[in-house]
């Protein structure tokens, strides 16, 4: 039986996801988890007193009105489905805007049949990563119950999307916790330019997360890390966009980087939603794809079989994981720093939406990533290291005869390809034996579509040869 620690007469409300505790607090609280039972939280509504439109269609009648900021938003164009703030609170910089993109190139790549295979492409954001979809939520939630602060732990995009918000608006002050050397200059640069108090701390991301909670509890900030139940409110748009594109036919598989496990564990909320809601009358598949250096997820759901089990999780699967860490000193490491995370801090959340969605989990090496990545920069527009887990995962899934070569297949792209361009160059530009040097530790082995640049005398005869050879 539920517990409810206050009744609540507003349509949205927040709710911890565990059945056996249910407790529900307030809209307007900052909460990063249940203080009843530690669990997360998550927005709830009462749809049964909100205005819900009978059919997805209803959103596409929101084009023709681009001038309203709240219809322009990717993700406030979906309002209806994420009804916790009142419009004239929301804050949007334009967020969302982002497309799907078949890519026949990709589909040969992973082994699918041509026209089965789509880029979301989230790198087009105003910060350049799908973190902008959540954080004008959270933005929008500091905002209402009149934060002046907010503070993240990030590996980079969380920061440079909170730095954002805040140097359009001026409504907050940013405070960034990063991990020393773990971040590419792409993303600290953003964080630099907006203007956010910057705090390199000596350690990587787990450490930095640590603290940021201690912190912002201490000085009373707002947290916007996914922990944050309203980040995940914005980051469900993804879903009704790629949905939208594909006019509103459910695809066989949605494949996603998991680091801290926000995305996909808002992926899930969004299917259950719309299954409840009768808006839909199947659920996609879920493939979340760890790097095989920060591989949580895969080790706890594939290897140990821990599971969401109508909610009865086995609490002790990860602490027994994560002292075994500790105790070989064992720390994420990848070059896909965005994914560099070993103690996801959705992981409940995660196991109910691979439960929604029946869902996989798979780890794949550096190497197969930068090969992916090398593939969806020649065939499409590209991404950074993390994002191309996504079309990795996708080819040892369809390796695997897991999926078959007529599914439609939807991989997330999370982040521009200019958000960590030392990689790309080092992939591409590095001789093969200085390649191994550098990433040959990491599990890279080659780089099977490097690009390189020709060297060439500047002489004009030279020049002309070195064309006509390599043309
Ligand atoms: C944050 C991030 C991820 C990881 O997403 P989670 O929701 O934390 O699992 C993957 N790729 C990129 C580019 C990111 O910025
Ligand atoms: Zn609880």
């Amino acid at each position: 039986m539920a517990t409810s620690v206050q009744t609540h007469t507003d349509q949205a409300f927040q709710q911890c996801v565990s059945p056996d505790c249910g407790a529900t607090y307030d809209v307007g609280e900052a909460l990063t988890s249940c203080q009843q039972c530690g669990g997360l939280l998550d927005v709830a509504y009462d749809w049964n007193r909100l205005p819900v439109p009978d059919s997805l269609k209803f959103f596409e009648q929101k084009w023709a009105r681009r001038n309203d900021p709240l219809c322009r938003s990717g993700v406030w164009r979906f309002h209806e489905l994420l009804p916790f703030a009142p419009p004239e609170k929301v804050v949007t910089i334009g967020e969302g805007q982002t497309m799907l993109q078949p890519s026949d190139g990709v589909a040969k790549f992973v082994g699918v049949n041509a026209g089965n295979l789509y880029l979301e492409y989230e790198g087009l954001n105003p910060s350049g990563s799908f973190k902008d979809n959540g954080m004008t939520a959270a933005f929008t939630h500091a905002h209402t119950i009149g934060a002046k602060r907010a503070a993240c732990a990030s590996t980079g995009n969380t920061s440079a999307s909170l730095a954002l918000y805040c140097g359009v608006s001026k409504l907050m002050q940013a405070v960034i916790f990063i991990g020393s050397g773990k971040i590419s200059y792409g993303k600290l640069s953003q964080a630099l330019d907006y203007g956010a108090l910057t705090l390199q701390i000596s350690g990587d991301f787990d450490d930095a997360m640590q603290r940021v909670r201690q912190v912002s509890e201490q000085l009373g900030i707002y947290l916007v890390n996914s922990v944050n139940p309203f980040r995940l409110e914005g980051q469900k748009t993804i879903m009704y966009r790629v949905l939208e594109s594909l006019d509103w036919q459910v695809p066989d598989w949605i494949v996603v980087p998991g680091g801290n496990l926000g995305n996909s564990s808002a992926f899930g909320k969004a299917f259950m939603e719309l299954r409840e809601l009768g808006l839909i009358d199947r659920i996609p598949r879920l493939a979340i794809i760890n790097a095989a250096g920060a591989n949580t997820m895969h080790e706890l759901y594939e290897v140990r079989g821990n599971r969401w089990n109508d909610g009865h999780i086995d609490q002790q699967a990860p602490e027994v994981y994560y002292d075994e860490l500790d105790a070989s000193g064992r720390r994420a490491s990848t070059i896909a720093s965005a994914i560099e995370i070993n103690r996801p801090v959705n992981y409940q959340k995660c196991l109910r939406a691979l439960d929604v969605c029946d869902g996989v989990v798979r780890e794949v090496t550096d190497g197969q990533m930068l090969d992916s990545k090398a593939q969806v920069g020649a065939n499409g527009l590209g991404c950074e290291p993390a994002s191309a887990a996504s079309v990795a995962g996708a080819k040892l899934l369809r390796a695997e005869g897991i999926i078959a070569p007529s599914d439609r297949v939807v991989c997330i792209l999370t982040g521009h390809q200019l958000k960590d361009p030392t990689a790309t160059v080092a992939y591409h530009t590095t001789d093969q034996e200085e390649f191994n040097r550098v990433l040959g530790s990491r599990g890279v082995k080659r780089a099977d579509f490097a690009n390189r640049a020709v060297a060439v005398p500047n002489d004009l005869d030279e020049i002309v040869r070195a064309i006509q050879l390599n043309s």
